[in-house]
């Protein structure tokens, strides 16, 4: 899901009423230390990265002058966090807490749901893993009626929330749903909501998950990649996107793993589809290989579609492999991919002389896909080490894993005589 940054989120909240620190996002200390003096009260200074725990992990800090908030921002700018470098900080008013909650909205996946379900905590702050059962409440929300407010009164009251705050807890919970709602998320977790020492509520924290299905009909959240990455993206995601955005037919997704692109030993992981790209794990795993990304080109793409990924896989910079895991039977005629795998490596291979080419193509007019895998790479300057395979090793993950490896090694060995050459 497109997961945007607390200061974003924070922003569509107000915008949907719903009270929210003032302060705003900062790139560089200097920065830091304007907002809190245009503040002019303490601050809190947090590291603005797709990861939690920042509290305990030193990246939210509590400040009370705008040097201190210089300070502050200096020793959060530019560290990495679970893998996400902070090029922001979001610097706003501290607020004087009198207790946290949390509140969150998901999609309850469950047989016998299968609709949003809204979930409060009088116990806010911690991790909602930490948090016992009997203290978290839960109410299923009708997409098409809402949430009522009697529903989360009902609820509230259940979970301990005096009479005389029950109106004001009810009425931030609707807004909250009415922004779930209007801007498609998919998660939008409020931890802490924050009761201030004069009664107001406040959403301290804020982490909005926009449901990637419905990026485009939100062109204001200027939301750049519908898809969640476990690392930023990087130029070949970006690619990666433009190839999926730009035509939907069939699925025509390229991923990197965010591997550091100086080690050797990775693979141009090109699979076809979910099942067949854990088998093709199983294959590069038994032999110590790595793949340098994640794809997938199933759902029958067109030609051109899947020829973009190939070339975006073949492209990556220090592979020593390419491997077209076609692992199942597809119904997808092969053709397809046959045709557009053929265009990518005659364009890559002589630029990557030698680099061995695994292709596994089974299932749906695969005898024609083979035969013009064979012929489109036959006299194709560099393509000295590609082997092409069907079904007689369709499930073959040890051979398919044994023949690439065995080609990886002889590449190696020339690219190292070769650098002792020169
Ligand atoms: P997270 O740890 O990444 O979820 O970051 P949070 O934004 O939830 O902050 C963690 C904790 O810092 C909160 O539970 C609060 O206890 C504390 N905190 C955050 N903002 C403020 C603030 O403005 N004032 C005060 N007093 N504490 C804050
Ligand atoms: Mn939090």
């Amino acid at each position: 899901m497109a997961k945007l940054l607390e200061y974003q989120g924070k922003e569509w909240l107000r915008k949907a009423g719903i009270p929210v620190p003032v302060g705003r996002a900062a790139s560089s200390p200097e920065e830091a230390e304007q907002i809190a003096a245009e503040l002019g009260k303490p601050v809190a200074v947090k590291a603005q990265v797709q990861a939690g725990g920042r509290g305990k992990s030193g990246a939210v800090k509590l400040v009370n002058t705008p040097a201190e908030a210089r300070e502050a921002a200096t020793s959060i700018l530019g560290t990495v966090i679970k893998g996400y470098p902070v090029r922001k900080v979001l610097v706003e008013e501290k607020l004087d807490i009198a207790r946290e909650y949390y509140v969150t909205i998901i999609v309850n996946s469950a047989r016998n749901a299968r609709c949003p379900m809204m979930m409060f905590s009088t116990e806010g702050g911690m991790d909602i893993e930490s948090v016992p059962e009997d203290k978290i409440f839960r109410l299923l929300i009708s997409p098409l009626f809402g949430l009522e407010v009697y529903d989360a009164v009902d609820m509230l009251v259940k979970a301990g929330i005096p009479n005389d705050q029950v109106t004001t807890f009810a009425n931030l919970l609707v807004k909250l749903w009415n922004a779930y709602k209007k801007y498609d998320c998919f998660t939008l977790e409020i931890n802490p909501l924050v009761m201030t020492a004069d009664g107001q509520l406040v959403a301290a924290d804020c982490k909005m998950e926009v449901d990637n299905s419905s990026v485009y009909r939100h062109p204001e959240m200027g939301i750049e990649i519908a898809r969640d990455f476990p690392h930023e993206p990087t130029e070949l995601d970006r690619i990666g996107w433009g190839i999926e955005k730009a035509d939907t037919r069939g699925s025509g997704f390229v991923m990197s793993m965010g591997f550091d692109e100086k080690s050797p030993g990775y693979i141009g992981y090109h699979p076809i589809g979910g099942g067949s790209a854990m088998m093709g794990m199983d294959a590069l795993n038994k032999v110590g290989l790595k793949p340098a990304n994640y794809a997938d080109t199933s759902g029958n793409p067109v030609a051109s579609k899947v020829y973009r990924v190939a070339k975006v896989v073949l492209s990556q910079p220090n592979i020593d492999g390419y491997l077209l895991g076609g692992f199942m039977m597809a119904n997808q005629e092969q053709w397809h991919h046959a045709h557009a795998v053929v265009k990518a490596l005659r364009e890559i291979l002589p630029k990557k002389p030698g680099l061995p080419c695994v292709l596994l193509l089974c299932g749906n007019k695969e005898e024609e896909s083979l035969a013009i895998l064979r012929e489109g790479l036959s006299n194709v300057e560099g393509a000295t080490r590609v082997e092409i395979y069907g079904r007689e090793h369709v499930t073959d993950t040890d051979f398919i894993g044994q023949r690439l490896l065995a080609l990886v090694k002889e590449y190696q060995a020339e690219k190292r005589k070769q650098g002792g050459d020169q």
